[in-house]
Order: structure tokens, then sequence, then C-alpha cells
């Protein structure tokens, strides 16, 4: 029996445990990634375990998310992260310079490696057939100690590609294509592993937006093979020598397939506030619109950027709308100031951000209150903008140009313009400038700022859990309502009892303050809980708040890993009545959890009601050995003491 292609990666980054669908697998990454905004959790916790060198052979840091430097935070941030960078021999990207996942892709990530980040989207990096896998900051914190991190081995599914994108129809149709056929649930504990005819006509940086915004879908991670254009995108960077050409064997055992063919798709449109509520552009043709940001780490490379311009070329945005355009990376700003085509952005009226995440995670494009926004951004989550009640609607960046010049979404197809053509150039500009290669210094000097507390201590799980519960809520709870997003929220990541005083806003105002009066609760929660990034503040926050277990229809992932890290019980309901009949404030109980076992079925009596049920516990027996210690933070400080 052949090998898929993921099979053929990930043998090299595990010891001695075979690929079993489904089985538990320590992976070893060959890089990290880290970026600043998730960053500060890993190094607190690499200075808890007294880590003096990077353990992992190659390690990078990205300052990309937090720019706004209104004030100290976000400046103390940057300089205690190029501390630690210096201290460990990291290297670090220049704050500024670039989105962390498109820089990667450009600069470092090589075809048959594993990449271990604490982002979600670190599988941007699938474009250049390198395995990516988002882990929250602890998770990340062990990558770079050289140990390993645990997931469950995923099911593969093959998507094959036929035919060819049609004119005006980008990379980011195929990816929005599949999640409106799978959904914001349908890649969980799957890897999207592509082939077919149809791969060849893709580009790298056309590859990473299918692969980038495949996290959208729940997916462990996304995958293209390594072949001729992979080499073409290595060397114009001027690393031919990462390449190895890569690809599923012919007889590979998949779980599933999925068929796509370029060639009939048309420009496709996420409605606010879910990246899967995708339709045609031409269904919601009209619409008026007040803002279109392009940019995010899942467009905006040279090409899409060149696109734009071609389509902005000679014309005005309309009056009644804002364009605001970040380009991926200082790469790509190099490029397009080669051509006239950075002049058209600018005189058609864009305002060109410097290269970042930016509008993305809300840190400086919001949404007027009420408006419509039209962005290339792989996510839309409810209130992500920084704006409460904000209406966004993804989209691709043709779709976003045409828009922003007619004022209403607009089919691109329809301005009667031709296409740029694009060329992979032979040679970018050398890049060495953006970067500061540190090889490790002991000595290098640690400033901490006062806004980044130190990581809460939490005790172990008590014997019996007999808790209220705090609150209850429906299907999709994202990070972004547990730990919010915006240029408000962001800088004080850093601070879990400050940043925890607006968890579940926009759900429940008085979550907070309940949860901190009951000091130990429970929380119910519908499917998907924990949907969208890898902040482990997610899990922190509720932790902190004193929430001990979560009950929930379905966890994603990422999440349920962190909750792991940090101590939190999670379950999963058996039946949907079961979770219809608790109510907020019923007292439930869990006995004997110093018993669990992988496997079993847990008893949760309602002792309000008078009745009990069964749940599943997802875990595998090390998680809940860690459970029992309060998470595998404290039993990774315990290892380490003992
Ligand atoms: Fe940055 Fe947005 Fe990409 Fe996250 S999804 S890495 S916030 S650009």
């Amino acid at each position: 029996m052949g090998l898929t292609l993921t099979e053929k990666i990930l043998q090299h980054a595990v010891k001695n445990e075979n690929l079993t669908r489904g089985s538990r697998i320590g992976l070893y990454a060959d890089q990290t990634l880290s970026h600043d905004l998730n960053v500060i959790m890993t190094y607190l916790a690499l200075e808890n375990m007294g880590l003096e060198k990077k353990k992992v052979p190659e390690a990078f840091q990205y300052v990309d998310h937090n720019m706004i430097q209104a004030d100290f935070k976000n400046a103390d941030d940057h300089r205690y992260i190029q501390g630690m960078a210096e201290k460990l021999g990291i290297t670090l990207a220049k704050s500024g310079s670039g989105i962390c996942h498109f820089m990667h892709l450009e600069h470092y990530a090589k075809p048959g490696k594993v990449l271990i980040g604490g982002d979600s989207h670190v599988p941007a990096c699938g474009g250049v057939g390198s395995f990516g896998l988002g882990v929250g900051g602890f998770d990340n914190a062990l990558a770079i100690a050289g140990e390993p991190v645990y997931i469950s081995m995923p099911k593969i599914v093959r998507v094959t590609l036929t035919g060819e994108l049609q004119p005006f129809v980008s990379a980011k149709n195929v990816v929005l294509e599949l999640l409106r056929r799978v959904g914001v649930k349908g890649g969980v504990g799957k890897v999207f592993e592509y082939s077919g005819e149809g791969v060849l006509t893709l580009n790298v940086s056309e590859r990473a937006t299918i692969t980038n915004m495949g996290t959208e879908t729940g997916a462990t991670s996304s995958l293209f093979p390594s072949d001729e254009e992979t080499l073409k995108w290595l060397k114009a960077f001027g690393r031919e020598e990462d390449y190895v050409p890569l690809s599923a064997d012919v007889d590979a055992r998949y779980d599933e397939d999925i068929y796509i063919d370029l060639t009939v798709l048309e420009p496709l449109i996420a409605l606010p506030s879910l990246p899967d509520k995708v339709v045609r552009v031409r269904e919601v043709e009209g619409t008026p619109i007040d803002q279109v940001m392009i940019g995010s780490c899942t467009n905006t490379s040279a090409q899409d950027l060149l696109q734009v311009a071609k389509i902005l070329e000679g014309m005005d945005v309309a009056s009644s709308v804002e364009l605001g355009i970040y380009p991926s990376s200082r790469t790509v700003i190099r490029e397009l100031l080669k051509s006239p085509a950075y002049r058209s952005l600018v005189t058609a009226g864009a305002r060109i951000f410097e290269p970042s995440c930016g509008g993305c995670n809300g840190c400086g494009f919001a949404p007027a209150t009420g408006a419509i926004s039209l962005r290339t951004t792989p996510r839309n989550f409810p209130g992500r903008s920084g704006t409460k009640n904000d209406q966004v609607y993804l989209t691709a960046p043709e779709t976003a140009a045409a828009s922003a010049l007619r004022g209403v979404i607009t089919d691109p197809r329809d301005l009667g313009k031709k296409p740029a053509v694009y060329t992979l150039p032979e040679r970018f500009d050398d890049h060495q400038k953006d970067y500061l290669h540190f090889p490790g210094n002991p000595q290098a000097q640690i400033i901490k700022g006062s806004n980044i507390t130190p990581i809460p201590e939490f005790g172990t799980l008590p014997d019996t859990v007999s808790l209220p519960v705090v609150l209850k809520t429906g299907d999709d709870i994202t990070t972004d309502i547990i730990c919010p997003a915006g240029a408000l929220y962001l800088p004080i990541r850093s601070n879990i009892p400050e940043i925890s005083k607006v968890s579940f806003h926009l759900v429940d105002p008085t979550f907070h303050d309940r949860a901190k009066a009951l000091q130990g609760s429970i929380l119910v929660t519908g499917a998907n809980y924990g949907q969208g990034s890898s902040r482990e503040q997610a899990a922190i926050i509720p932790r902190y708040l004193g929430i001990q277990a979560i009950l929930a229809k379905s966890f994603a992932r990422l999440h349920l890993a962190n909750l792991v890290n940090w101590g939190v019980l999670p379950l999963i309901f058996q039946k949907d009545q079961d979770y219809e009949a608790i109510l907020p404030q019923d007292v439930l109980q869990i006995e004997n959890t110093g018993e669990l076992q992988e496997g079993q079925l847990v008893l949760v009596r309602n002792l309000t009601q008078g009745t009990a049920f069964f749940v599943n516990l997802p875990l595998f027996q090390e998680d809940i050995d860690a459970l029992k210690h309060g998470g595998t933070v404290n039993a990774v400080k315990y290892k380490l003491q003992a």
C-alpha cells in the first residue's frame, strides 16, 4: 500500500509511532513559527521551563499582529520578544516586514518539513509542500524546546482539482468552494491533500491561499505536492537547494475524496458572519458596501495586488467606499514598485498600510458602526473587524477591487476589463535586511513591560466537580468571542486579569463578573466550541475565572488541546437532548475525576433537576493524566522539577 503525502512527511517527524488514523502521535518540529500576539505566553512558558537555547532545528519569530504603538504596551511586548529571540537563537523578522505566514512561505518554508507554529493559519506553508500545524502558545513552547506536540493522526482527504481557473476567478474561490461544500466543521480531524491536473495550473502563492484558508474548515492541515512550480518559487527566492520533489504514491489510501472542477468555478463570496456562508457573487450583486479591505495572510501576494491594480488602473474608488490595502510583505511592496501597479493603487484612492495583519484582526481598519465591509481575509467572525455587530463579507481580491470601484458588490467579470498577466520573477530582490539572525546569547537583556503579567498558577482537578452552570451558549463559539480581537483588546492579551473582563461580551456582558463571583463553575455549549484561532488565552481566561469543565456538542481541535494544557476538563454530549435539558445555574456533578480512563463514558448528575446522563471524554490517557495535574502546563513543570 502506497503512502499519502501527509504520511510521507509525518513519518520522519514521529519516533517509533505508527501513523494509524486516530492514534495519538507526537510530532517533532523541523521549524517553528511565532508571532508577536501569541508568543508572549510561549516565551513566559519557556522562561518557566528554564530553556537557555532553542532545541528545534530552525525557529522564526515574526512581528506582524500588534503593530499600533498608541502607547507603551505593544512597544514593550516587541522589546521583550526581541530579547527572547536573541537569547534563544531565533531568527527575527523586523517589526512590520510582513505577515508571518506569507513571509515564511517566501523565505523559509521547505517541502517535506514539519512546521509547528503558534497560529491557526500555519498550514499556509502547505503551498510549498510543508506540513503546517497550528498550535497554542504552550505547545509552541514545547516545539521550540525540542519536545513533541501531540495530535490525533488525522484522516486524509484527497481533493482532486481538474480544469483551470477562468479570468477573474482566482484561487480564493477554490477554498471558498471547499467551505461551501464542507462547512466550518467539515475539516475537523482531517488533512486536505490536493492532487490532480488542476494543481499544475496553480503557482505557490495561489496554493498557499488555499492551504491557508483551509483552516476555516477546522482542518488539521492542507497540503500541495512539491513540483516544478515549487522549484520556480524557491528559485525566485534564491533557495533552490531547499527543493525536493514530493507527491503521494498512486496507490495511497485516502479516507475521502472531493472533486473540484476549476473551470466551472465562479466568483464566490461568504456572507456575514461565518466563512462557510458561501454564495455566488451573482446572488448578492448590487448590495451597497461601505468599506473594502484587501489584505491578510490569505491574499495580497504580488500577483493578487497586480490583479487589483489592473482593475483599479485609471479609475477611482467609489466616493461612498473606503479602500484599505495591506500588502503581505516588504518583498511584495518592492515588487509592486517595479511596475506602474503601486501608482495605480495610490491614484485610484486606496489607503496603503504597512505590511501586517492590521485590519484583519481589527487592529487598524475597523468599519463604521453598521457599515458593510468586504474583505479578502480568511475569517469574518462577529466583531473580529474591531466593530461590534459588523457585517463582513469575505471574497477574492478581484471581486473586492471591482466592488470598491462600483460601491456595490460586483462580479469582476462585469467590468469588461482584461486581467493582468502575472509571471513569477526569476529572482525577487534580496530580503535579508528584513531579518535579524540571532545565534543565541544567554546574556541577552530581557526587559518585560508592566503589561506582561506572569502566567497564572492553577491547581489540580478536584476529585469531585460539583458546580453551577455559569453560561449556556449555542453552536460555533469562536475564540474571538471568548477572547476578543481588535485594537482595544490585542495589547492586553498579555494581561489575563484585564482581557478576562471582556470575555464572552458578545454573548453575555455579565459573564466575567458572574464567573468571578462564583469562583468555580461549568460552561455548557454547542458544536465546534473554540473554532477560529490558536490563541490559548481563550482557554486560560475561563480557567482563570474558575471554570473547571466545559460540556460541548463538539470542540475545535486546537482549542481542545489548549483546554487540556490549561487544565479545563472537556466533555462531549452524547445526545442533543441532554444539552437541551440543562438550564443556566443548574448544578452539575462529575465524580471520581482522579480515576478517569481513556474511552470511558463519564456520568454527569444534574443535582438541580435530579437527573443524570453520560458524556464522552474526547482525550487520550496521557491528556487525562495531565488534566489530573491541572493541565499539561503543570504536568511538564512537575516533570522538569522532578
Ligand atoms: Fe494575521 Fe489575519 Fe492571517 Fe491571522 S488570519 S495571521 S490576523 S492576517
